[in-house]
């Protein structure tokens, strides 16, 4: 039976840390991180992604500010509040709530945010210097941090092991087979031009599934003694639910436990990383604007 990884119980004491950072840096220089998100249209989901991400700022004593913008906003009106916040000496991190209404040029707007307040990670030239030996990017995106993070805190070794990710989004699937390779991973990516993704996945003694499709890893698409780390947040009908739905990950989760060493929860594994990663880029962000080094 596959040890449960406590995805809310690691984001916790990550939120604590970061909490403790911030004390100590307004202890010692008067000062907080800031961080401001921005968001454009009413999605109610991204309304909900953005309220839980400023309640979980104030938890930690990170002062957010926030801007919503009706869908009809243009590209010039976003990009002057971005470039607003890219000035404020006071905002440290700066996140832009995707995704976008179709009207607005994704890139243009992720490339305007200044690369040091690039909490998201997204900017291209983060993403470059992630895929480079021997550069440093100034953040990680959240979620594939998130995923590696919570290897290294249940003392899983990543160096030396072949892990497959499948999915190879910009924000999930290429950064996480990248960060695995940053720890010396051999990696394969698969996604949905690969002809049989289960015999690949077959293979692997580390696991990240981000494809975004309910149950698509069965207990045949796992080696004995694997790790896995499911990302995928589906909803699915289930009229034995409260609301007649629930989520699930990309992993047929019962079937895995099974067959897996370990293996991420969903809800309750990568989900709450995210935010946890979010505040902890912020607080490095600040850190480094203040040259402060509180620990
Ligand atoms: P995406 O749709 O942008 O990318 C999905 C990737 O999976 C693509 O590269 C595609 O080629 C691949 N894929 C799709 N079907 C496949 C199949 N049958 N076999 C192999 N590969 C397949 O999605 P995304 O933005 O990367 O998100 C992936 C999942 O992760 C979604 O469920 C999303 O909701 C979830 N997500 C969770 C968090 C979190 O905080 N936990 C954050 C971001 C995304």
């Amino acid at each position: 039976m596959a040890a449960r990884i406590d995805g809310k119980a690691i984001s916790q004491a990550i939120r604590d840390e970061v909490a403790q950072e911030v004390a100590r840096m307004k202890s010692a220089l008067g000062k907080v991180p800031g961080l401001a998100v921005i968001l454009v249209g009413s999605r109610k989901d991204s309304l909900l992604y953005v309220t839980s991400k400023e309640k979980a700022c104030e938890q930690a004593g990170i002062r957010s500010y926030s801007v919503n913008l009706p869908d009809t906003a243009t590209e010039a009106e976003i990009l002057e509040h971005v470039h607003k916040f890219n000035r404020d000496p006071d905002v440290h991190g700066i996140l832009v709530q995707l995704p976008l209404p179709k009207h607005v040029r994704e890139q243009e707007i992720l490339g305007a945010v200044s690369m040091d307040k690039d909490v998201d990670g997204f900017h291209p030239t983060n993403i470059g210097r992630l895929a480079m030996q021997g550069r440093q990017p100034l953040f990680i995106p959240c979620t594939p941090r998130g995923c590696i993070e919570l290897l290294l805190r249940t003392g899983v070794q990543i160096s030396g092991k072949h892990a497959v990710v499948i999915g190879r989004s910009n924000i999930v699937g290429t950064p996480a087979a990248m960060l695995l390779q940053r720890h010396n991973a051999t990696v394969t990516v698969v996604h949905s031009y690969t002809p049989d993704p289960a015999a690949v996945t077959r293979t692997a003694d580390i696991v990240i599934a981000a494809a975004g499709v309910a149950h698509l890893v069965r207990k045949d698409w796992l080696k004995p003694g694997a790790v896995v780390i499911d990302v995928g947040i589906n909803p699915i009908e289930d009229p034995s639910a409260k609301k007649g739905h629930r989520t699930v990950g990309d992993v047929h989760f019962k079937e895995a436990c099974s067959v897996a060493s370990a293996i991420t929860p969903v809800p309750g594994g990568v989900g709450p990383m995210t935010i946890a990663m979010l505040l902890q880029n912020t607080v490095e962000s600040a850190k480094r604007a203040y040259e402060f080094n509180g620990t």
